[in-house]
């Protein structure tokens, strides 16, 4: 592949990705952006889940290639008669990282207003609250309203509307660690995106369904319907994973490396996956010069949840980005990782033939063969 090439067109997406709003259930944003950038007819479900199909040399078998288009955001719980706006989130926040962050509140007539995060100011905190982590209950949203009525009436912002991270993209000193909001999961829709695409060039014995899929940070919802419409016999599910380089993780447990490779999940609480389909992902790795990292994780949840338990169970295995300080207004990710991550799609399924993907579940076969365990 000319990388080079990859690369420039996959920094613009990231950037592109990244920054458009898509809040869980209001992924609108984010599903225009994989219209656009498919080639080709796409259909959506009753969930919002989006999906775009390529036809290789044959119609089966059929691959799940999947990201959410979701990103970590809030909605409005309500508005109190001071003008302050109360939260709940949707996804998983921790609120030492939200005080004095910047937000928009999407309203329902296309405006984003911009507010800021406040809490009871440390001067007025006892020694006993400095020590807690403050509740987000006890937090609330500053849009500069000096009462209720002008939230509501003036500004639009009514219960419901989504809330998302105010970040601008920006990239560190070094060009290829890009930092955002949202990487967690706009890298993977960047990847399946750009997968999607280099197939479109290159033969592959198989059909490969593309499903961009809602409300994965609220419990891996649209996963949960996504699967009926594609019905795979596989499934790559694509995902920015939390980096672990850092002080305070073991050294020893260290799986997910920022600049070190794309992460092959084996597992996490929430799905074994199949293991001849993760050691042919090793193998096309190794045999392609992929840089990658294997990974058992004691916390976390993908899309692979509900995806490897549709019908009568769905191989399934887990690509991921390492990017550090996901769930947070800004994220890092290496473009590095990404491309590793590209290839390893594209060239994992290029080898997932009929007869490849029959043997992921030949549990039959297992009888001859004998042995142990
Ligand atoms: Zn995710």
């Amino acid at each position: 592949m000319e990388m080079e090439k990859h690369k420039r067109d996959a920094a613009a997406l990231l950037e592109k990705l990244a920054i458009a709003h898509g809040a869980p259930g209001f992924e609108k944003k984010v599903r225009e952006i994989f219209r656009q950038s498919v080639r080709g007819q796409v259909s959506t479900d009753g969930m919002g889940n989006i999906f775009h199909c390529k036809k290789g040399e044959k119609d089966s078998p059929r691959i799940m290639l999947t990201a959410h288009m979701d990103e970590v955001g809030f909605a409005v719980q309500s508005i109190t008669k001071s003008g302050l706006v109360k939260f709940i989130p949707l996804g998983g926040w921790w609120s030492h990282t939200l005080l004095a962050q910047r937000v928009r509140i999407l309203t329902g007539d296309g405006r984003e207003i911009l507010g800021v995060i406040g809490s009871k100011p440390v001067h007025f905190l006892s020694d006993a609250e400095r020590e807690k982590v403050i509740k987000l209950e006890d937090m609330f949203i500053d849009v500069g309203a000096v009462n209720g009525e002008e939230v509501e009436k003036e500004l639009g912002i009514q219960l419901g509307d989504p809330i998302v991270p105010e970040s601008p993209f920006a990239t560190l000193a070094n060009p290829d660690l890009l930092m955002c909001k949202g990487f967690d999961n706009r890298v993977g829709m960047a990847l399946l995106i750009q997968t999607m695409n280099l197939l479109s060039a290159k033969t592959h014995p198989n059909t490969v369904h593309g499903v961009a899929t809602v409300q994965e940070e609220v419990g891996v919802r649209g996963a949960t319907t996504a699967g009926h419409s594609v019905d795979p016999h596989v499934a790559i599910v694509l995902e920015g994973a939390p980096a672990d380089d850092l002080p305070g993780m073991p050294e020893e447990e260290c799986q997910a490396r920022v600049g070190k490779g794309v992460q092959i999940r084996l597992m996490d609480p929430s799905a074994i996956m199949n293991r001849p389909l993760v050691d042919k992902a090793v193998l096309v790795a190794r045999k392609k010069g992929i840089s990658f990292q294997k990974a058992v994780r004691r916390t976390g949840a993908t899309d692979a949840k509900a995806i490897h338990l549709h019908g009568k169970g769905v191989p399934t295995v887990v690509l991921g980005v390492p990017a550090r300080y996901i769930h947070t207004h800004n994220s890092v990710i290496h473009l590095e990782d990404y491309l590793s991550g590209l290839r390893l799609a594209v060239e994992l399924i290029g080898e997932l033939d009929h007869e490849t993907v029959k043997g992921f579940t030949d549990f039959e076969g297992e009888r001859e063969a004998g042995g142990t365990p």
